[in-house]
């Protein structure tokens, strides 16, 4: 029997557990760490499944005369190196891109970002993490100075008066959380009546792509009945003026008018959190997936600032972060625009000090590259990628504009894919690299409390599967690296990761596997290894160079696209509690399958009657971009204007067939919220 203490191979929140293999196989149990408290949900008690899935990569596949067949390692590694070598010899180093995942390691995510940067000597590298908080990275480093997911522990959250829900549904994204707010009184923002809203006091239900205007009326409402706090907005803060000129625009029966919300609700809501002792304000991807995303997290945090949340105890502006080290994932320097230690890939200092700890000449960096959708709607053009490696992603589901995204790698002369399952991307790959998972590896991940958290290996992989820090030093050397750049124990890179963040916003060189190991609750930054980390942020000043907060003073934005004659309804995606993603490892899980086994739309009964549709017969959903289809299911919690599909499923069921390539011009951001459609029956799939 072996034991180990690790952590969910799932979300942000990284519930803590404890894995024991026996003969009959591994179980799993929840520890009393302080985000669960000895709580799983349903995926996380069903992740010991996910070592024994059927379909595991073992081998290395190349595709050979249309189909995959195993190979050793060798010929894998130089069919790969060899075929980067030929086309960055012909088109330049920027042939080569690079799709990274907030699933990753800390160390794999460095490794891969060096690997980008000096072996490959790309600038098109980025990762699927942009689709996920990169909105509340551009309005909190804006607002802040600096970006965590919550700059607070989730434990503080259990001593909230009101905790105001932005576009977030943690009571099926994350369970666990909700006992931090069982004694809250929760205002739940979500065009959807979701799990979260039916114990929310109070439901506020905008139109999908309206979020902006709510947030900026109910900033109005604060100024007019005189809830802001004028103390910390002339001490802590700067531009407050701009934003309530901003927001006088927005009186409470124009929002009612776009929102759809009444005016009794929206003072409702003011007052709550004006009046609580202790209150929050939390966005999730609902607040932040749109073509004006990261502005509509400003206008959160700008209505948070008013009423003097931020940086004091027990009150604060928070993100709840979406993948498992989505937090970690955007830090050590996967994100086409930073370098490691959280800093821009731009700034003279942070070049020099990052090309210092590699060893080489901070001009010999590349720049910035494209955003994640630009890269993948890059690929195979006359001046996009013509090779791409994807570590730990699935864009054929998860990206948007799925049919063109799927156009767009068909196109690419060489596709390798690194994943430990065949994902309907690797299914496409020319090259199919199969590597460790969670529980077969070490290494770090960060949770949304930037809390640094230790995975631990419980067992070997299966077959021939190595660890992508494996597979990085393999293709290093075979593209003329030296090998001791690119370290293959998780250690020896997690002490180089110190290095390299020092100094960076995001300052690791503090923590060490010893004093995570020692059980030391190390949140970022920590700056040396007597340093106890930072488990609260700005309670003394903000990180800009003035210690102020900025108010971002935004305006409303229409979504890309409205309801009209040929498509009325607006369709939104999300998640569901048994699925995770693209569903590429939860799909694999017979339990998960069962509860949640296929694509579904919801629709509000008045709607469906108007469609012909009825519960359980299925629907075909018709955007610019083409059609999905999905089992109806007729429900009262939807706005009659809007249909709701999640986004995890493949093949025709694939939500993200809907959406389209309308970014958000600061976070680059895909509107995956907003997509203007038709419903109808379908008559075949
Ligand atoms: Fe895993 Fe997230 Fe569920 Fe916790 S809430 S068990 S981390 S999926």
């Amino acid at each position: 029997m072996r034991t180990v203490a690790t952590h969910c191979p799932y979300c942000a929140l990284q519930c803590g557990t404890r894995l024991t293999r026996e003969r009959r196989g591994v179980s799993v149990r929840p520890t009393d760490f302080p985000v669960n408290r000895g709580g799983l949900c349903q995926k996380g008690w069903t992740a010991p499944a996910l070592l024994d899935v059927a379909d595991r990569l073992q081998h290395p596949l190349v595709r050979r005369n249309g189909e995959l067949v195993p190979v050793d390692w060798d010929t894998a590694l130089r069919v790969v190196a060899d075929g980067l070598q030929r086309i960055r010899g012909e088109h330049g180093p920027d042939a080569v891109g690079v799709f990274g995942g907030g699933g990753l390691t800390n160390e794999k995510a460095y490794l891969l970002g060096k690997f980008a940067r000096l072996a490959l000597g790309t600038s098109q590298i980025d990762y699927n993490g942009r689709f996920c908080m990169s909105s509340a990275a551009a309005a909190g480093n804006a607002a802040f100075g600096v970006d965590r997911g919550l700059p607070f522990p989730v434990t503080d959250l259990g001593g909230a008066d009101v905790v105001l829900l932005a576009g977030a549904n943690p009571a099926e994204t994350m369970p666990p959380l909700m006992q931090h707010l069982r004694s809250a009184r929760l205002v739940v923002i979500d065009p959807r009546r979701t799990a979260t809203a039916e114990r929310a006091a109070l439901h506020l239900q905008p139109a999908p792509g309206t979020d902006l205007a709510l947030a900026l009326g109910l900033l109005h409402i604060a100024v007019v009945d005189g809830w802001v706090d004028d103390d910390y907005v002339d001490t802590r803060t700067t531009g407050f003026a701009a934003a309530r000129q901003r927001a006088m625009t927005w009186w409470p029966e124009r929002v009612e008018r776009v929102t759809g919300v009444p005016v009794t609700a929206q003072r409702q809501a003011v007052r709550m959190l004006a009046e609580a002792g202790s209150a929050y304000v939390l966005t999730g991807r609902g607040a932040e997936q749109h073509s004006n995303g990261a502005d509509t997290v400003a206008g959160f945090i700008d209505l948070a600032l008013a009423l003097g949340l931020p940086g004091r105890p027990g009150r604060g502006y928070g993100c709840l972060t979406g993948q498992g080290n989505g937090q970690g994932g955007r830090e050590h320097g996967q994100k086409a625009d930073q370098l490691p230690g959280y800093r821009m890939i731009d700034d003279p200092d942070a070049r020099e000090h990052v090309a210092g700890v590699w060893g080489v000449a901070p001009e010999t960096l590349p720049g910035p590259g494209r955003s994640a959708y630009e890269l993948l709607d890059a690929l195979g053009t006359a001046n996009g990628p013509r090779a791409l490696l994807v570590f730990g992603s699935n864009p054929v589901v998860s990206a948007p504009n799925a049919a063109h995204v799927a156009r767009r790698l068909s196109a690419l002369d060489l596709l390798v894919v690194a994943d430990f399952v065949p994902s309907e991307t690797a299914q496409s790959a020319d090259v199919v690299l199969p590597v460790t998972q969670w529980a077969e590896e070490e290494g770090t991940m960060t949770n949304l409390e930037g809390r640094v958290l230790r995975r631990r290996r419980l067992q070997v992989p299966p077959g021939h599967a190595r660890s992508d820090l494996e597979v990085l030093h393999g293709l290093a050397v075979r593209l003329g690296e030296p090998g001791h750049r690119y370290p293959t124990r998780p250690r020896e890179v997690f002490e180089e990761l110190r290095r390299a963040s020092a100094g960076g916003k995001a300052d690791y060189s503090g923590i060490s596997y010893e004093r995570l190991d020692a059980g030391q609750a190390l949140h970022w930054p920590c700056p040396d290894t007597e340093h106890p980390g930072t488990p609260r942020l700005f309670l003394d000043s903000f990180a800009h160079p003035d210690g102020l907060a900025r108010f971002a003073a935004v305006e409303h934005r229409d979504p890309a696209e409205t309801p009209q004659r040929t498509f009325p309804l607006t369709a939104t995606t999300g998640r569901v509690l048994a699925q995770y993603q693209s569903g590429a490892q939860t799909r694999r899980v017979d339990e998960l399958n069962e509860a949640a086994p296929e694509p579904f739309v919801e629709i509000h009964p008045d709607t469906a009657d108007r469609a012909g549709l009825t519960d359980g017969e299925l629907a075909r959903v018709t955007s610019a971009r083409g059609s999905a289809v999905a089992r109806v299911r007729v429900v009262g919690t939807m706005r009659t204007d809007t249909v709701f599909l999640p986004f995890h499923f493949p093949g025709t069921g694939r939500a993200n067939l809907l959406t389209g390539d309308a970014l958000d011009p600061r976070s680059r951001m895909p509107e995956f919220k907003v997509s203007a459609v038709r419903i109808e029956p379908a008559r075949e799939v």
